[in-house]
């Protein structure tokens, strides 16, 4: 491996372990949803990262981090056994803005960080099974050893696929200063915007670091919707800019999915 190959590889490790920083905060908390404009709504969010086959001894962090190919598979096809309708943000933007009616059973399956597996096995899973996901790319990282190129999101983007933002660095927004964090947001925005010639509307927090300013600045930088890592299934417009998620890794079996994203009555 050069040095170059090293560097990459140990960068998506950090990445890894950084992510796996999220907050336990407990599932199902709150109220049973209504679904119309300007209520909460039950749409489980799913935050992938690798999906790869790991060998040997892994780390809680990369356990935490990773699926298996098949396992993957297997979660997307009891989504769609269990009548589960896969959309994007933007679904949830319009549903939140303008009233337009979610199919029965929404669910957003996203992916961060942009690795390389998400377009060779992510987005054919996906799209043989119909559904739809939600890409975070690092615009500074996207091109680099396990991560996708720019012909790969592209390939994304045109399969209908829907691209975010996970800003330009994947460093953590809170502690940038105002000129950086406006920096980060737009900057990446306008450059996946120019690669991929459409509209981002959507980012993800890098390692789920958000607070109110960065939310802001995501509002300003003209994000529609912004999504972090608090876990929960119920979204509020009011929580427009830091919408909960699932994180899914290497212990998740296809049962625990299942009960952690079908409705409640
Ligand atoms: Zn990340």
């Amino acid at each position: 491996m050069d040095r170059t190959g090293l560097w990459t590889n140990l960068a998506a490790l950090g990445l890894l372990a950084i992510c796996a920083g999220g907050r336990a905060v407990a599932l199902r908390d709150e109220a049973a949803a209504v679904s119309r404009a300007g209520a909460s709504v039950e749409v489980p969010v799913l935050m992938y990262h690798r999906i790869s086959e790991p060998t040997g001894d892994v780390p809680r962090m990369v356990r935490r981090m990773t699926v298996r190919p098949e396992q993957f598979k297997a979660h997307m096809q009891a989504l769609r056994d269990e009548g589960f309708t896969a959309i994007t943000f933007d679904d949830l933007a319009e549903h939140f803005h303008d009233a337009e009616d979610l199919p029965p059973k929404p669910v957003i399956v996203s992916f961060d960080d942009g690795y390389k597996e998400h377009a060779q096995v992510a987005a054919m899973t996906l799209k043989d099974l119909g559904m739809v996901g939600s890409f975070f790319v690092n615009p500074k990282t996207v091109g680099w050893g396990d991560f996708m190129t720019w012909d790969d999101v592209r390939t994304l983007a045109q399969m209908g696929m829907e691209i975010g933002s996970h800003a330009l660095t994947h460093r953590s927004l809170i502690a940038l200063s105002d000129h950086e964090l406006r920096d980060e947001l737009s900057q990446s925005k306008r450059i996946i915007e120019e690669k991929i010639s459409e509209e981002v509307d959507v980012l993800a927090f890098p390692y789920g670091d958000t607070d109110e300013r960065v939310q802001k600045a995501a509002r300003e930088a003209g994000y529609v919707l912004a999504a972090g890592v608090d876990k929960g299934v119920m979204q509020s417009p009011r929580r427009a800019y830091n919408l909960k998620r699932i994180e899914v890794g290497l212990d998740m079996s296809v049962d625990q999915l299942r009960a952690i994203v079908e409705p409640r009555e």
